[in-house]
């Protein structure tokens, strides 16, 4: 094969990152490769592997360590982050306890958004709380953050857009207010995935994605994935590496398989999405439309500035209670009830607004419905969300 070193774009290193390059034949894809115990040639090896993983450097010495597989599959993330390095975890949530692990120690303080997704709130109460590691909620529109600094704030912890209503933010405003007072900034980047939004070339420090969303795409895999900058890599790989967290080699191969197609993926979600949201404004039963891409969001002009586009998950405010809402979700045909998202296939939950927000007042509001749209027919999809509404009654 010829080797023409000009340049090539992200899209097209999605598709050719992290593939076999030797041998005179090969296949497409990484294989599989299985392993716990890692053989050595002989002493000789075994002391210089184990010298230079001691170093840092990613070597193929244990399987916790991460396989080929697992590499392969590193290097895609953190081209696409725009990173130093990546880990991987076995889902988002542990991906996110795993940052904090790193960098927060007892006495420090994180200021987190409140738009964070939920189960956030139990990992600092179960185990951020009881580590002597304070934390206070700011709105979720990353306004008001500068008065809730504390000489001992460690960590701006942040998620853009926010979870089921999907407020913007400045990041790079937030990250200069952080930067002067040496404060870290770590977002939850599983909206934009590292294709609609590189929080790290806005200045963040780590950028999380729940994987288990648009990377792998199909609804099957569980997968977090922790980016840093250079600098902040080394307290993320000791931390990892004392956990023991690794991916299994089926995962990666299925991650893998999953993020070449993301590029093509998410312009559909957006524009099946945007056909849907736009339907919605117009209807009765509907009070809000949270999407971002919509010019009537809060936050569209921060979209428009800092993203290269929008994904297939918004929420709707109807005008009407939880068994209303709950009417309306039962009355969908072509949206499975189930949490997570990203996948092929379009997803319907109930949001719990006055659970999942504790700065923002959600009482007197309508029920929250959050809708992921898939790669079916536009027209299909709206149509099964009319006959809902109708028996919302
Ligand atoms: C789903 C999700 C997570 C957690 O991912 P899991 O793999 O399900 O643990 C984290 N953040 C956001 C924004 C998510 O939507």
């Amino acid at each position: 094969m010829a080797d023409n070193k000009r340049p090539v774009s992200a899209r097209t290193r999605i598709v050719h990152g992290g593939r076999p390059k030797e041998g005179q034949t090969r296949p497409v894809n990484q294989p599989v490769v299985r392993a716990s115990t890692v053989l050595y040639e002989n002493m000789g090896t075994f002391r210089s592997l184990r010298q230079r993983r001691a170093a840092g450097e990613r070597v193929f010495a244990y399987g916790t360590g991460g396989t080929p597989t697992a590499f392969a599959l590193e290097d895609v993330i953190a081209d696409i982050e725009g990173g130093y390095r990546t880990k991987l975890a076995g889902s988002g949530l542990l991906a996110i306890a795993l940052a904090f692990q790193a960098y927060l120690r007892p006495g420090d303080h994180v200021l987190i958004t409140d738009g964070t997704y939920e189960p956030v709130r139990r990992l600092v109460e179960v185990w951020a709380k009881p580590f002597g590691i304070e934390h206070t909620f700011f709105p979720a529109d990353g306004s008001g953050i500068e008065p809730l600094i504390r000489p001992n704030t460690r960590m701006i912890y942040t998620e853009v857009p926010g979870s089921l209503l999907f407020e913007m933010q400045d990041l790079p405003a937030i990250v200069r207010l952080a930067r002067s007072r040496g404060i870290m900034v770590v977002v939850d980047n599983t909206w934009g995935s590292g294709w609609l939004y590189k929080p790290l070339a806005l200045g963040a420090d780590v950028s999380i994605i729940a994987g288990t969303k648009h990377i792998v795409g199909h609804a099957d895999v569980l997968l977090g994935t922790v980016t840093t900058t250079e600098a902040a890599w080394k307290p993320l790989d000791t931390m990892a590496g004392a956990h023991g967290v690794c991916i299994s080699p089926d995962d990666a191969y299925l991650a893998l398989r999953g993020v070449r197609s993301m590029p093509v993926r998410l312009p559909v979600h957006q524009a099946t999405a945007l056909e849907v949201c736009k339907w919605l404004r117009s209807r009765r039963e509907v009070r809000n439309v949270f999407y971002p891409a919509l010019p009537s969001h809060p936050g569209h002009e921060i979209w428009k500035r800092d993203f290269s586009g929008a994904c297939g998950l918004f929420s709707i405010e109807l005008n009407t209670d939880q068994a209303g809402a709950d009417r309306f979700i039962d009355g969908l045909s072509l949206f499975g009830i189930g949490a997570s998202w990203g996948g092929f296939e379009s997803l319907v939950v109930p949001g719990n607004l006055p659970a999942a927000r504790t700065v923002a007042d959600w009482r007197g509001r309508g029920a929250v419905v959050r809708l992921h749209v898939g790669l079916e027919d536009p027209a299909d999809l709206i149509a099964d969300i009319e006959g809902a509404l109708r028996r919302i009654g």
